[in-house]
């Protein structure tokens, strides 16, 4: 299918692809361009020997932004800090972010991954992931003494006080979310009663409690924008006493990736999202991609592109995950690079200067 070329929406080679001062070499047929803030990206020329239905150049859309997130970063961030002042090994409660590659490098570097407390051995420096826990893991930790580093996104923990809070005002507290995340099974046990779950519009209808029930909601942090919206509405219209925060708490960077990879697929004819298959963000993604009508998938890295999805595409976007590293967006170009010339395309989008601290234990 092809879809229209708005080159008015893009940012072909400007602000963060400007080749203001660009140093350029010829390096075979690719032009590598050393950009001004020092993001190096390459142009293939084209090949001319590509067929009647298969453009010789490939454009490839990059989503402004992409990849990691601040609370990923600060996730790695803390593993890494805690193995260089601690040392090896460290023990990382479930995926410090739900990404393949990321925990296999921070294995290598001495991190152990497990699921359960009660494998972390005495004494052991133990970190909670990005995720957040149960209060029964922290009691957990805290009855073996383990000297525990928190990893929880700040804005998984703020979702975590308000549950409380909603709780504590004897509001019936209601989680929009998928059943069997990690956060939500984390934000789940933030309280002794229970926290009712719904992940569609249609769970609404079957919750046990009276129309004029003083419900609170509160949100997984990495859910899609417009199904959230539609269950709030849902929650709305069938409850009159329903508070929660101002719209939702899908965090800014969830928001801000699934408003680029709208505007991707508004140019583009393929999606391919950079990410782990338990990435629940990650996932969103690609549903955004597929109900625009383009065929979209989730790629761990380029070894994961099948090059047949590429025959007769002249424009692909790409984007990544919240907890995907660039260097695998880098892959999956280098992949395509192998199969077709390309034409790299920054897209314009949210610039984020969001930052979280690490724990304080590891500031220096
Ligand atoms: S996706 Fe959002 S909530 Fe999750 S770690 Fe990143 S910033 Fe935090």
């Amino acid at each position: 299918m092809q879809r229209g070329n708005n080159h008015g929406k893009l940012a072909i080679l400007s602000r963060m692809a400007a080749p203001v001062a660009a140093i350029t070499s010829q390096i075979g047929y690719l032009t590598t361009i050393m950009w001004r803030d020092g993001t190096e990206t390459e142009t293939g020329a084209a090949s001319g020997d590509g067929d009647a239905a298969t453009p010789a150049t490939l454009r490839v859309l990059l989503a402004q932004p992409r990849g990691f997130c601040a609370g990923v970063v600060r996730a790695i961030d803390t593993v890494e800090g805690a193995l260089r002042k601690y040392g090896a090994p460290v023990y990382v409660r479930h995926e410090i972010v739900h990404n393949a590659h990321v925990v296999a490098d921070l294995k290598a570097k001495g991190a152990h991954f497990v699921e359960e407390i009660a494998e972390i051995p005495d004494g052991a420096t133990t970190i909670f992931s990005a995720h957040g826990v149960a209060r029964s893991v922290v009691a957990e930790a805290r009855a073996r003494r383990l000297p525990v580093l928190d990893a929880t996104c700040p804005l998984v923990s703020k979702v975590h006080v308000q549950v409380r809070r909603y709780a504590d005002t004897g509001r019936a507290v209601v989680l929009i979310g998928h059943a069997g995340h990690v956060e939500v099974v984390g934000t789940m046990g933030q309280v002794d009663v229970p926290v009712h779950l719904v992940a569609a519009e249609a769970d609404v209808a079957a919750l046990p409690f009276a129309a004029d029930a003083p419900i609170a909601y509160v949100t997984q942090t990495t859910l899609s924008i417009d199904d959230t919206r539609g269950i709030i509405a849902a929650l709305q219209a069938r409850f009159t006493d329903v508070i929660g925060p101002n719209t939702d708490d899908i965090c800014y960077a969830t928001q801000n990736r699934q408003v680029a990879v709208r505007a991707l697929c508004a140019e583009a004819e393929l999606l391919l999202v950079v990410g782990a298959a338990n990435s629940s963000n990650s996932n969103r993604l690609v549903e955004i991609g597929t109900a625009a009508g383009i065929p979209s998938y989730l790629v761990a890295d380029g070894h994961a592109v099948d090059p047949a999805w590429l025959d007769g595409v002249a424009t692909v976007g790409i984007t990544a995950g919240a907890s995907a590293p660039e260097a695998l967006v880098q892959h999956v170009i280098g992949v395509i690079k192998a199969l077709r010339a390309v034409e790299i395309v920054h897209m314009d989008g949210a610039q984020e200067n969001v930052e979280f601290r690490i724990p304080a234990a590891l500031r220096d």
